[in-house]
């Protein structure tokens, strides 16, 4: 398959001249009067895989939400592929290339497999395009095109929630907790996709709250503590962090 438009940068490019796809400057954000996010600086470059890990609570759900202009921030900026887009609708964000895959999935439960594809076409795909692209990368979904979707295995449905945030051809794919309440294998193969996603020149910025399997695919990682960035950097770097950031260290 071709590789999505607006996906650049060759290999031999400096990263430090490398504009980022995402920038997020400073953001705050509150629920009612209780800020939970106290000035988030992040910044993802095109084509990386990204990891945002942290405790419960820490805010990452709302960083991504605040990214996909699910909820506006109190103060800061986001910025895509060097466009100011605060205060943006999700839809318009959309549009220009963000597909969010949210905790839980988001799929249509009561629907088959083909079904749930079938609503993509909004996209302007075809129902054929889009099965193509989708069993060709799970071929488990081909297997079971014609299953309801809410009776498949949790793996399952996490693969058929990708293949539709996929059906945009999007240039930042955002996934919330992948790996929630699947086996170790599963969230393996999950992840497997997720890279060969990345090597087709897509962004992928991932929420995880357990650590290491993600670490295996990241170029990057930072940890989120008390809706703060406490540390950005390479996966092995932040690997080496994380047990003191779970074990309540500020
Ligand atoms: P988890 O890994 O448990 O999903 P998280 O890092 O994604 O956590 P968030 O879901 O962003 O964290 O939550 C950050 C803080 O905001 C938490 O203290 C949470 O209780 C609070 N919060 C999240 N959503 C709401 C909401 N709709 N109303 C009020 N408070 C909320």
């Amino acid at each position: 398959m071709a590789t999505p438009a607006g996906t650049p940068t060759g290999p031999a490019e400096p990263i430090e001249s490398v504009e980022p796809i995402i920038e997020l400057q400073g953001i705050r954000a509150a629920y009612g009067s209780i800020e939970v996010l106290h000035g988030v600086d992040l910044s993802v470059r095109p084509g990386e895989v990204y990891a945002l890990l942290g405790p419960n609570g820490a805010g990452k759900t709302t960083t991504l939400n605040i990214l996909c202009a699910l909820m506006a921030p109190t103060a800061g900026k986001v910025i895509i592929a060097g466009r100011d887009v605060t205060g943006s609708k999700a839809e318009d964000l959309a549009r220009a290339g963000l597909a969010m895959i949210p905790e839980g999935t988001g799929i249509f439960p009561n629907l088959t497999v083909r079904e749930n594809l079938r609503m993509a076409t909004f996209t302007g795909k075809k129902l054929s395009e889009l099965e193509e692209v989708a069993y060709g990368r799970f071929k488990r979904l081909g297997e079971r095109r014609s299953q309801v979707a809410g009776t498949m295995s949790g793996g399952e449905q996490q693969m058929l929630a990708m293949a539709r945030g996929l059906a945009t051809d999007p240039a930042v794919l955002i996934l919330d907790e992948l790996s929630m309440g699947l086996a170790p294998l599963i969230v393996e193969e999950l992840y497997g996709v997720v890279a060969a996603i990345a090597e087709g020149g897509v962004s992928i910025v991932v929420v995880e709250q357990f650590a290491r399997t993600v670490l295996g695919v990241s170029d990057r990682a930072a940890i989120m503590v008390h809706g703060k960035i406490r540390a950005v950097g390479e996966p092995a770097a932040i690997e080496a962090e994380l047990s003191s950031a779970y074990l309540g260290g500020q």
